[in-house]
């Protein structure tokens, strides 16, 4: 069931963005070369804490950290580590928040170091798919809308869309309905309404779209062991357009 947000709800939702915004914020002085991913998880965790706010992804459905660390060929749901960042990564930092019973998610992908020029056109035009999608967004729209948007612009820069995983409705639970693929047909699929929220999150590959799952059943990664990049954020619909919760 897809549900419209009251005032009030909305008021959660957009602390929660923002403490998700700024938990992003206090990590990415961090993210360089020679840090391990554990340490930015212990980071993020005790930072949201401070804030009041609950890690949402740690113990949901058994994953056992607070944010998803997912690097270079890894799409989504990687575990922080012992890995150690070297000049030249690319890192995807997927970090979610409970605030009195509201989630804010958004993930976006970090360079470390100088990065070659493939990379910066993945990251370059998966961020921009992001706001291709967003673009669409009003009452009255549909879903299929946004995921024709990204595809469509990710197709034109030759770029791998992943299908197995989509965006999402996002509230008192973290996944909620509708889903929001990052592909399909316009005017089809559920119809977006003033007060509806949604988290919206091109997941985009450098080389082939297909992925597969790795033995610990949570991090995919790509099939060619390309790179991939994620961007996300959670938005409300308003009556002419929406307003990003998570915004930088
Ligand atoms: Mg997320
Ligand atoms: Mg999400």
């Amino acid at each position: 069931m897809i549900t419209l947000k009251s005032k009030r709800e909305i008021e959660l939702l957009a602390i929660a963005g923002n403490i998700v915004y700024q938990t992003h914020k206090y990590l990415q002085p961090y993210i360089k070369e020679g840090i391990k991913t554990i340490e930015l998880d212990k980071l993020a965790e005790d930072f949201i804490r401070s804030n009041d706010a609950i890690p949402s992804f740690k113990g949901y459905s058994g994953f056992p950290y607070t944010l998803c660390i997912s690097v270079n060929s890894e799409v989504v749901h990687g575990f922080p580590s012992d890995y150690v960042l070297k000049n030249g990564d690319i890192v995807s930092i997927d970090i979610c928040a409970c605030y009195k019973g509201y989630h804010g998610d958004s993930a976006w992908t970090y360079t470390v170091g100088e990065v070659d020029e493939e990379k910066k056109f993945l990251l370059e035009h998966t961020e921009k798919s992001l706001y291709e999608g967003l673009k669409q967004i009003k009452e009255g729209a549909r879903i299929g809308d946004i995921g024709y948007a990204i595809e469509s612009y990710c197709k034109d820069h030759n770029l791998g869309v992943v299908k197995e995983l989509c965006g999402h409705g996002i509230g008192s639970h973290l996944h909620e309905a509708p889903d929001v693929p990052n592909y399909g047909k316009k005017n089809t699929g559920p119809i977006l309404k003033e007060g509806m929220v949604i988290a919206v999150e091109p997941m985009i590959n450098l080389g082939t779209a297909d992925v597969y799952l790795l033995d610990d059943d949570w991090t995919v990664v790509t099939a060619d062991q390309e790179p991939s990049a994620h961007f996300e954020h959670t938005v409300l619909i308003t009556k002419d357009g929406y307003e990003i919760l998570t915004k930088r």
